[in-house]
């Protein structure tokens, strides 16, 4: 049987000359290929933006009724598919059913806020700044923007960007990631049968190549990526240097602390959660847990016990907790922290290398894996791992744990789990993170609140989504004007002054 290949969006219709190049998409359940995808050339890329251009022409200047009303009916057409959204991310991400929906509604609900341009994208206005003279400022659209994402999250990271870009007048060329390229599809087909006019959004697939041209091309205004701190890094230099606005968000290294005082079920509950949910492949997932004093010894044996109850396996089957990792390169590489751990001298408490899923043994599994007594020169404290790894670690005191924390060169999301307001009123004043929970292991702002990390895990001055986002989609333009009467007639050379 001929293998599918998965092409782009442009231009409001799939693509259809046959690719130069293409990679392989995996069910990461099963190990199978179930489909290529196309990896666009830089003349592909050229097709989408000019495609972009020339629509925004018109997008740009479309009433702001027209444009919501096109973003309800899409959000009403993304809640009504939003099976078949979650099936295509377990299919080709992994992540099981519950954790898919969960992942399409928080995408949901970006689209929402984005429904509320009407208020979001009000400027401005001063009257009498100077005798018969008023000033007022107007949002407006950058043109064509492009947004790059992860393959974590292959529907809602997406989301947190074309929405709102779009609800703002832009027009938009997403290069979503190779690894789980058909959510973005269906997006695309969605948001066309809402009524979005051809070229508005386009959907390009590809690598290196695909996202060199759209940081290099002149028609782009503004980049948004979502990735690894190296690659974030990397937009970020190139694409200023293009003279693009740029949003880059990296990775993470998120640190739980648990103070002594902490209910240690809830905390337990929190760290398994939060530390193997989605196979540990969330931006936000703990991947350090510091107990303090004696909470370490109680903690322990609690996450043990809730660890040896997991169940992995394929993410379409009811039951599965926690599915694959994406591919077999990302499951060598996570399998090799595991190992590296050990040899530095890590206690390996729960070891999921030996795991085997019964009718699955070629997909990309690996169990729960849980080490003790980390210490901050390790590898695997140091690194990204970005699996299913959790990392404890005792500090002493209060003042020892959140030192460890903002230490850490990167900063998206810490928690802190404790029963005694005061200290944490003093973690979220003290620690240096974007994002902060207290008794919340995965603090993801709603829409209506930005998502962004510090230092290391964003590069660039805006966060995502929210008001930020709206930011970053419009630049302002100050208007100062004067309905001429006879007595300002005259030659002035002065600077203007307000009288
Ligand atoms: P990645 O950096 O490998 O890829 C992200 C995107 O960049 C993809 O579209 C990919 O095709 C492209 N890309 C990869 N290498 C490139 C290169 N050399 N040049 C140009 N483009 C390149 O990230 P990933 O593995 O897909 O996703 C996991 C990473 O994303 C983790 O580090 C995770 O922490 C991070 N992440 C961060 C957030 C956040 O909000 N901060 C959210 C989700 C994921």
């Amino acid at each position: 049987m001929a293998t599918k290949t998965i092409t782009h969006w442009i231009d409001g219709k799939l693509y259809e000359r046959a690719p130069e190049r293409s990679g392989d998409v995996f069910n990461p359940a099963t190990g199978e290929v179930q489909a290529k995808v196309a990896f666009a050339t830089p003349a592909v890329v050229d097709e989408a933006v000019e495609s972009a251009a020339r629509a925004a022409v018109s997008w740009n200047s479309s009433s702001i009724a027209k444009r919501t009303k096109v973003l309800f009916a899409f959000r009403d057409l993304v809640e009504r598919n939003k099976h078949e959204l979650a099936k295509l991310l377990t299919l080709e991400h992994g992540k099981v059913t519950a954790d898919a929906m969960g992942e399409v509604q928080r995408g949901i609900e970006v689209i929402e806020f984005a429904c509320g341009i009407a208020d979001l994208q009000k400027g401005e206005f001063s009257e009498n700044v100077s005798t018969d003279v008023d000033t007022y400022s107007i949002r407006q659209p950058l043109g064509v923007v492009a947004g790059i994402t992860p393959f974590n999250f292959p529907a809602m990271v997406p989301m947190w960007m074309f929405p709102i870009a779009i609800a703002c007048g832009n027009t938009f060329v997403l290069k979503p990631s190779e690894r789980d390229p058909s959510a973005a599809i269906l997006c695309a087909q969605l948001f066309t049968e809402a009524g979005l006019p051809p070229g508005v959004f386009n959907v390009v697939h590809g690598d290196k190549v695909a996202v060199d041209r759209l940081l290099e091309h002149p028609k782009i205004a503004a980049v948004s990526f979502v990735g690894s701190t190296p690659i974030a890094q990397y937009i970020y230099e190139t694409g200023t240097k293009h003279g693009k606005r740029v949003q880059a968000l990296g990775g993470a290294k998120n640190h739980m602390i648990v103070l002594p005082d902490a209910d240690m079920e809830l905390a337990a509950d929190a760290a398994v959660s939060a530390g193997y949910g989605s196979a540990g492949e969330r931006c936000m997932a703990i991947s350090v847990l510091v107990a303090v004093g004696n909470a370490g010894d109680k903690l322990l044996p609690l996450i043990k016990e809730r660890i040896a109850k997991l169940k992995v396996g394929d993410g379409l089957e009811g039951g599965s907790e926690m599915g694959p990792l994406i591919n077999k390169a990302h499951l060598d590489k996570v399998r090799g922290y595991v190992d590296k751990g050990v040899a530095e001298g890590a206690t390996l408490v729960a070891d999921g290398r030996a795991l085997a899923v019964a009718g699955r043994g070629n997909g990309f599994f690996l169990g729960p894996c849980l080490f003790d007594n980390v210490k901050p020169e390790m590898t695997i404290y140091k690194d990204e791992i970005f699996g299913p790894v959790l990392s404890l670690t005792r500090a002493a005191s209060y003042d020892e744990a959140i030192a460890l924390v903002n230490r850490n060169p990167y900063a998206n999301g810490v928690a802190i789990f404790t029963n005694d307001g005061g200290a944490a009123r003093k973690f979220q004043h003290e620690v240096q993170v974007g994002m902060v929970g207290i008794n919340v292991p995965i603090p993801v702002p709603m829409a209506y609140y930005s998502f962004g990390g510090w230092k290391a895990s964003l590069f660039g001055d805006h966060h995502i989504y929210g008001r930020d986002g709206v930011h970053f989609y419009t630049r302002t333009k100050a208007i100062t004007s004067r309905w001429p009467e006879p007595r300002h007639r005259g030659v002035n050379l002065g600077f203007p002054q307000n009288s």
